[in-house]
């Protein structure tokens, strides 16, 4: 991908000398040990060479992204495969967001989540149909029972679509832990994505570590400095020279507190 790091995140660690008391940081609890995530548990879920349009965890307004946007050749239907055994846990049917979605639990304790597809698998958009009419609603959110809909690994189970909040066809793929709904990384769990451009940063931001900390911008082109406080960063161009990637128009920054 050529965009994606934009923005890097630089955060200015203002806490120098005498501050680094350990009394003025709460010690935090410790984290439990994660278990170790499966890498050849999940297939990829459509049959095409996997090319990203978004990554898991870009910012978009309000929110981070929270799965992998993969592009489908800039049509609907391609097949949407199982990406390993489960059953159809819930089903979503919206106007906007997630359009026609799916989400699929599987018994190692977690959930793949399918969006934006053109149409369901035929039993399920049978049954999806059915609840249409029953509660006169194109809308819904259902939850599915755990034996109605048990899928196989590898099957199809929908088709790629463009449904919803989507500014063109892919297929919008999260991983979930179940237990805690929370969507984790699905590059982390050996999804074959074909990826063979390097990062490029076009821009970092500068934050101050706290509230009571700042860093000071000075130009080299003689311009005012400018002060990044920990609520309003500074935004810095970065150019990508010969021997490496520097900033654009920066002679100092300056930390202070
Ligand atoms: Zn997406």
């Amino acid at each position: 991908m050529v965009w994606v790091v934009i923005p890097m995140v630089l955060f200015l660690v203002l806490r120098l000398g005498g501050n680094f008391g350990a009394s003025e940081r709460p010690s935090e609890p410790a984290l439990a040990p994660q278990p170790p995530i499966p890498t050849l548990y999940f297939r990829s879920p459509l049959g095409i060479p996997l090319l990203l349009a978004g990554n898991f965890a870009e910012m978009r307004t309000g929110h981070f992204h929270s799965g992998i946007d993969i592009k489908t050749n800039n049509r609907p239907g391609y097949r949407v495969y199982a990406a390993a055994d489960g059953w159809v846990s819930r089903i979503k049917v919206s106007p906007t967001g997630y359009g026609q979605a799916l989400y699929v639990d599987h018994p190692n304790g977690y959930t793949t989540v399918y969006a934006h597809l053109s149409r369901f698998k035929e039993d399920l958009a049978a049954y999806v149909k059915k609840k249409q009419y029953a509660e006169h609603s194109f809308a819904l959110d259902m939850s599915v029972s755990k034996g109605m809909f048990p899928l196989k690994k590898g099957e199809v189970i929908a088709f790629s679509g463009n449904t919803g909040s989507s500014s063109g066809p892919h297929l919008h793929f999260e991983i979930r832990d179940t237990a805690s709904e929370e969507p984790m990384n699905p590059l982390l769990f050996g999804i074959p994505v074909t990826d063979h451009e390097r990062p490029r940063i076009y821009r970092v931001k500068v934050y101050a570590a706290n509230r009571e900390s700042g860093a000071t911008i000075v130009h080299s082109d003689g311009s005012r400095p400018i002060r990044a406080t920990f609520d309003a960063p500074v935004v810095i161009g970065v150019v990508k020279g010969k021997s490496g990637y520097r900033l654009k128009n920066v002679k100092a920054i300056r930390a202070l507190g």
